[in-house]
């Protein structure tokens, strides 16, 4: 499983699978991963039986996975806490767990994920292949600035190294070293989150250091939506002279899990053999047909996981996908992430994600610095336009006298929702060296 690859596809002979082929694959592993549960999980097996699935067999194949019930996070939540200390969706015996790895518990208590050597290693070979899509190479000099102790970060370091790239982690929240180290090791990839690719090339600059002049020739974003944003994605490509190409991973199924490849068209999904995929509407919960251009939330099952396997885990990652052959020689699903549905707004019916607005707001750079911050006057999803969104001018920049209205007008347009923008000085808005918060709200107005 650790075997190291020389091309540009990790595991060409599962990347590049026929898709009937690896439906056939999936089918014979996810009745297995079935049986497992009901043998050993004692919280899938009450919720299944609850739903009317007697046994495994009553489950019955992989077509007929819509019919069972969805797993929420507040669920395995719930599970931990009420039978400590990994909870009973846990199918491991406690000699097996091996990594004990835990989220950030910004909404909750934080969820500890439990992993067998086997779920492990299965791990670092998923991040293997969704980072070397993202241009990761055995012998590259890359710089990461992914913290790697209690959150899963900790296999996406165990993953650079299964790449054989050259990996020099400086870590989270000291820019200063990651500058040092940029200038005199010359590294040729960067991993980071996009809002901190943006980060660091106005610090850079701010510091009379030209971004494009450090010798970086890919950066591996992650962690948060927005790399694959088109405007975005140009603006830090120009500020450093390099690629940029997105992953993206969900703590409970896979820490990276999906690739973006050079042809920037998508990110590759990299779980085959692993992880079985769906998409879901996010509001009723339907099954959608995995076809070009689909629009939905993912929804994720394991097909070999031996700790915590996740079934029909919903993601709440609000994405599109595309299912047309990549000119890079993988045949697996594309997708791109809109933003997560926690975030999204809805305006007059209209849904808005954050992200999709700082897409419009990079298009108006360089009168602008990109930095922007949504502050919906309502507590919830609902929201009455207009919507506030202050906008960052650049730097030394002064408000041409239409600008706030001329970006209102572009993201009517592209968005279909009717914004108030209003033009901040320079650096006033919050920044982040991690993931940049881009909806506050500002209740005291009503
Ligand atoms: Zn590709």
């Amino acid at each position: 499983m650790t075997e190291q690859r020389s091309g540009f596809i990790f595991r060409p002979e599962v990347e590049t699978r026929a898709p009937a082929e690896q439906n056939a694959r999936d089918r014979a592993a996810y009745r297995r991963q079935i049986a497992y549960l009901v043998e050993h999980s004692p919280f899938h097996r009450a919720k299944l039986r609850a739903a009317g699935f007697a046994g495994a067999d009553a489950a019955g194949d992989l077509e007929r996975i819509t019919q069972l019930p969805f797993t929420e996070k507040d669920e395995i939540r719930a599970s931990q806490a009420a039978s400590p200390p990994f909870g009973d969706h846990c199918a491991a015996a406690p000699d097996q767990i091996v990594r004990v790895y835990s989220t950030s518990g910004t909404t909750g208590e934080p969820c500890y994920m439990p992993l067998t050597a086997k779920d492990l290693a299965m791990w670092i070979e998923i991040s293997s292949r969704s980072y070397t899509a993202t241009g990761l190479r055995r012998g590259l000099r890359m710089v990461s600035t992914y913290n790697a102790g209690p959150f899963v970060a900790g296999a996406a370091i165990d993953a650079f190294g299964n790449i054989g790239a050259c990996h020099i982690p400086v870590g989270t929240g000291n820019t200063e070293r990651l500058a040092k180290a940029l200038q005199l090791i010359r590294p040729e990839a960067l991993v980071c989150t996009p809002s901190y690719a943006q980060y660091l090339g106005e610090w850079l600059r701010g510091r009379g250091i030209d971004p494009a002049g450090l010798g970086l020739k890919r950066i591996s974003v992650a962690g948060e939506p927005g790399g694959g944003e088109p405007a975005f994605r140009a603006a830090i490509e120009a500020t450093f002279g390099a690629k940029v190409c997105e992953a993206m991973g969900i703590g409970d199924v896979a820490i990276s899990l999906w690739g973006e490849c050079e042809h920037q068209q998508g990110m590759h999904f990299c779980g085959g053999d692993f992880v079985h995929v769906e998409l879901v509407d996010p509001v009723s919960g339907e099954a959608l047909a995995l076809e070009e251009g689909a629009e939905g939330e993912l929804v994720y099952t394991a097909l070999q996981r031996e700790a915590a396997p996740p079934l029909r885990f919903r993601s709440r990652d609000h994405v599109v996908i595309w299912t047309a052959p990549c000119a890079c020689g993988r045949r697996t699903l594309r997708t791109r992430c809109i933003g997560r549905t926690d975030d999204m707004l809805i305006v007059r019916g209209v849904n808005l994600f954050p992200t999709a607005i700082r897409d419009v707001v990079a298009g108006f750079r360089p009168a602008v610095s990109g930095a922007l911050l949504i502050k919906p006057t309502a507590a919830g999803t609902r929201q009455e336009p207009p919507v506030p969104v202050d906008v960052e001018l650049a730097e030394g920049g002064v408000a041409q006298a239409d600008l706030a209205e001329r970006i209102e007008a572009a993201i009517r347009a592209k968005l279909v929702v009717t914004t108030r923008v209003n033009l901040v000085p320079f650096a006033s808005l919050p920044r982040s060296e991690y993931k940049t918060k881009l909806v506050k709200p500002n209740l005291d107005k009503h």
